[in-house]
């Protein structure tokens, strides 16, 4: 399986070391011939308004929506769950998302004084372990739609959200070097998606 990161602005390489880590080919996508190359895509953390504009600059915008809105697994943590969100809240004045996940994030929810911190949080995936997350600067979720599931949440606000193969989280597996987060999309999200395609 051929994941990409889209390597714009953010924590791109971390992420690439935690997909080497689960066994799969990660490649670093700035360009619409490169994205065409993969079958599942990450978005890294980092900063949603800085990565949507520099999606446009390097005309791969649209071609990332319409892949999402295809089908292509794909994976967001902290500005990548923005990213993913139809609708943002406390967003930069024009601030654009790929959007497909029908939920409703704030932008910078925790507050100042929290601005960054670490938890260990439940996360549904059917395993009883706890899995360390890493806060900064992150987003909730404050509406969920139809269809969408809530699979941790910290003080009852979601922190990772599931739509079929759109998986997103507010914090960041990428930071903690434990990969339970990024073999989740792997082995549940993205693999069953693309061998029902085959
Ligand atoms: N606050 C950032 C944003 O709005 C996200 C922070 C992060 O990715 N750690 O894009």
């Amino acid at each position: 399986m051929k994941v990409g990161v889209l390597a714009l602005q953010g924590d791109v390489r971390e992420h690439i070391s935690s997909l080497i880590a689960c066994g799969v080919t990660p490649m670093s996508i700035r360009r619409p011939v490169e994205l065409e190359q993969v079958d599942a895509l990450v978005l890294p953390g980092g900063e949603s308004t800085t990565i949507a504009q520099l999606s446009e600059v390097f005309g791969i915008f649209e071609q990332i929506k319409d892949r999402i809105a295809d089908g292509m697994p794909i994976y967001g943590s902290c500005a990548g769950m923005i990213l993913l969100a139809n609708e943002i809240l406390d967003a930069k004045q024009g601030q654009k998302s790929f959007g497909g996940l029908d939920i409703t994030v704030r932008r910078n929810a925790f507050g100042r004084q929290v601005d960054s911190f670490e938890s260990d949080i439940a996360f549904d995936d059917g395993a009883a372990n706890l899995v360390r997350a890493v806060f900064i600067r992150a987003p909730w979720v404050e509406r969920v739609g139809a269809g969408v599931r809530v699979l941790a949440s910290v003080d009852e606000h979601p922190v990772a959200v599931r739509s079929q193969t759109i998986f997103a989280t507010s914090f960041h597996p990428e930071l903690t070097g434990d990969h339970r987060i990024h073999r989740y999309f792997i082995e549940e999200v993205a693999r069953p998606a693309l061998e029902k395609v085959k």
